[in-house]
């Protein structure tokens, strides 16, 4: 297993719509793990295929480090579709890998339905609240190509933009390996 470099925001891969899973294979599996490998020093509690530079339809949670959630997961959750959400709107402080040093409170409706495959491409259906409905939300929009900060209005869209800012010069550092855009974008072009 390895721990891969996470891209920021706002990195190319993180905002192109992801490609479903169309078989499980041996590619997909090591992925997985070691999306897990990159979690655990990073200290996240779930990670999106396209923050590791991957564009598959794929996250990863476990939040079983977090009190309460000891017997919960972890999950790999490939092709998912949110088919439900509901509950009153909870607002929650947020932080993303590939926003380093960002927080922010985000609402999202406490409960939700999600349908995918684990790992061994198996269909299934997960009823969810609390933390885990919460990481599931914001993994699944990585996979739409959606930052928590796009939901940012006003006063706090204008005090989190110097530090985006400064993520996509390539300024902000992290105790993981990051993959600044400019030079992702540099190799790209
Ligand atoms: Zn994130």
């Amino acid at each position: 297993m390895a721990i891969l470099p996470i891209y920021t925001y706002d990195a190319r891969v993180l905002r192109e719509k992801t490609r479903e899973v169309k078989k499980p294979d041996a590619a997909i599996t090591s992925l997985a793990l070691d999306m897990f490998e990159t979690m655990k020093p990073a200290s996240g509690i779930g990670l999106a295929a396209n923050q590791v530079g991957n564009g598959s339809s794929l996250f990863i949670v476990d939040v079983s480090g977090v009190e309460g959630y000891e017997e919960t997961g972890p999950f790999v959750f490939i092709n998912p579709v949110i088919t439900e959400l509901w509950g009153e709107d909870v607002g929650y402080e947020e932080g993303c890998l590939s926003i380093p040093n960002v927080r922010d409170e985000i609402f999202r409706p406490e409960w939700l339905n999600i349908r995918y495959r684990d790992l061994n491409f198996e269909e299934q259906e997960l009823q969810a609240d609390g933390l885990l409905a919460r990481v599931i939300q914001h993994e699944y929009d990585h996979l739409q190509g959606i930052f928590f900060t796009d939901y940012l209005k006003g006063l706090k869209k204008r005090l989190v933009l110097p530090s985006l800012k400064k993520i996509m010069r390539g300024e902000m550092e992290a105790d993981y390996p990051l993959v600044p855009v400019h030079r992702m974008d540099a190799v790209e072009r």
